[in-house]
């Protein structure tokens, strides 16, 4: 427990001293702590301790923890993100747990979320459109040069609130040039956010321009 609250301390001062460091043109990078795999109770320190943002990969999974969470702490105004693959049978479920949805990559799922909030009008949501800003065959993620057009349909047609892009860059090779190019894109499409770095490279990220970073192993410690 102290262990937890120590790197998270640890990781926050990390944030800021990078943001301090920077001539910045973007609002500060905020910090989205990714709790999947740790229980609730190793949440809820967190939680305690204050912390607002966090970060979930499987929508079955947040179901089980977060249900319950948000509401034991309803007070606390939790944003809880969507930051791995969504699939379209899921997308209604994902709306009702989930306030942020990072991992907007394809038509059909684009086409789910537009159906169901417009049938859950109450609903407030945010979206970003995951990139595959390696050109990875095996990776999800719209390629980038389809971002603008598919960016455009979604907020256009269909009224998803996009406010930024995210991307996971390609494992074994330097980010920085991708977190730069998802920077761009972003830039080009007029979004403030993109979503990018995690525990080995949230520097790196906040360097070129991140206003979330993910970080998961560096505030909970190893998952299994
Ligand atoms: C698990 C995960 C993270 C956090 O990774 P760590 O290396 O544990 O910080 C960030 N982003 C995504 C999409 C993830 O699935």
């Amino acid at each position: 427990m102290n262990k937890i609250l120590s790197n998270y301390d640890e990781i926050l001062k990390q944030i800021r001293f990078c943001n301090g460091n920077l001539d910045r043109k973007y609002c500060e990078t905020k910090l989205i702590a990714v709790s999947k795999q740790f229980p609730k109770e190793i949440i809820q320190i967190l939680i305690n301790k204050g912390h607002k943002l966090f970060g979930e990969n499987k929508v079955q999974e947040a179901q089980l923890k977060w249900m319950d969470l948000k509401r034991e702490n309803s007070e606390k105004k939790i944003e809880l993100h969507l930051i791995g693959p969504l699939q379209s049978n899921k997308a209604s479920l994902a709306l009702d747990i989930f306030d942020v949805i990072q991992t907007v990559d394809r038509e059909k799922i684009a086409l789910k979320l537009n159906k169901y909030l417009g049938e859950k009008t109450d609903l407030k949501k945010k979206f970003f459109i995951q990139v595959n800003i390696g050109g990875e065959k095996q990776k999800s993620g719209i390629e980038e040069n389809l971002a603008q057009q598919f960016f455009k349909w979604c907020s256009n047609d269909l009224k998803l609130n996009i406010i930024g892009l995210m991307c996971i860059p390609p494992l074994g090779e330097p980010p920085a040039p991708f977190f730069k190019k998802l920077r761009n894109l972003c830039d080009q499409l007029n979004l403030m956010h993109a979503s990018m770095g995690m525990s080995n490279d949230f520097e790196s990220a906040i360097e070129h321009g991140a206003t979330f970073v993910r970080v998961g192993t560096g505030i909970f410690g190893e998952r299994n």
